[in-house]
């Protein structure tokens, strides 16, 4: 399995426009972040976690010609509004699969209604997708691997991570429960939002982040989400314990 890290940002990506902090003015290729997500790719197929606004730049950049499907997390902007730039997949592949809460299909429906309009009032160059609902303790097929969903809390938003065989994606979580916690213990490869040094309402901070990290005890971790007030990457990932990255755009990590 490959992991590609498409973004590794939080929501307003790094760079913040008009920015003159530090961070944001930084020549290290590693500390320019667009929105999260990540493409995961075994055998033949090629899944992507969310879909923000930097989806079009993501798959130019990491040359991506056919997804298989498209996994959302949750329904907030910077997880989501990539979707129109589905296109070039929907002409050439026809309906492409999304998976996601039935609450957020709903979200979804409502910011882009063209997209779920079927038959003759569909307006010629509008995409169109296949809508599978993502139930909790229900995995997902996805080609040849059973996907299993994580519950998490994004204060108080429910958001799915999800778990790839030996690989888990949990981004946007404050909190976990113990039960959840289990269907991730033990992973090679855990993926986990760290955001800055300083609490956050719905979002793990460095010191929280690294507390799960001892909790669910992965083979290694690495922290996404990142915003430019954790520090310099390569600062930050100096501190850090031998088994734990900071991510950053581009990396790629193969189980
Ligand atoms: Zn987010």
């Amino acid at each position: 399995m490959k992991i590609t890290f498409l973004g590794t940002g939080t929501s307003q990506g790094i760079p913040i426009i008009g920015s003159d902090h530090p961070v944001c003015l930084s020549s290290d290729p590693r500390d320019k972040r667009l929105r999260v997500s990540v493409l995961v790719e075994w055998d033949d197929y090629c899944y992507v976690v969310d879909c923000g606004p930097d989806f079009r730049q993501q798959m130019l950049r990491a040359g991506v010609s056919r997804i298989d499907g498209i996994l959302f997390t949750h329904e907030h902007a910077d997880h989501t509004m990539g979707l129109d730039d589905i296109r070039p997949f929907f002409f050439r592949q026809g309906d492409i699969p999304i998976y996601a809460h039935a609450r957020v299909l709903g979200e979804l429906r409502q910011r882009f209604p063209y997209i779920f309009v079927n038959g003759k009032d569909k307006y010629p160059g509008a995409p169109g997708v296949r809508e599978f609902e993502v139930i909790n303790n229900r995995p997902v097929s996805l080609g040849n691997m059973k996907v299993v969903p994580v519950n998490v809390m994004h204060n108080r938003l429910q958001v799915f991570g999800y778990r790839f065989g030996n690989f888990a994606y949990l981004t946007d979580v404050k909190t976990i429960t113990d039960e959840e916690v289990r269907k991730v213990e033990g992973v090679e490869v855990l993926v986990i939002n760290a955001l800055r040094i300083k609490p956050h309402p719905s979002h793990l901070n460095l010191e929280e982040a690294l507390k799960m990290v001892e909790k669910i005890k992965p083979g290694k971790a690495y922290f996404t989400h990142i915003s430019h007030l954790l520090g310099f990457h390569e600062e930050v990932e100096r501190a850090l314990p031998e088994n734990v990255f900071l991510a950053y755009d581009n990396l790629e990590v193969k189980i």
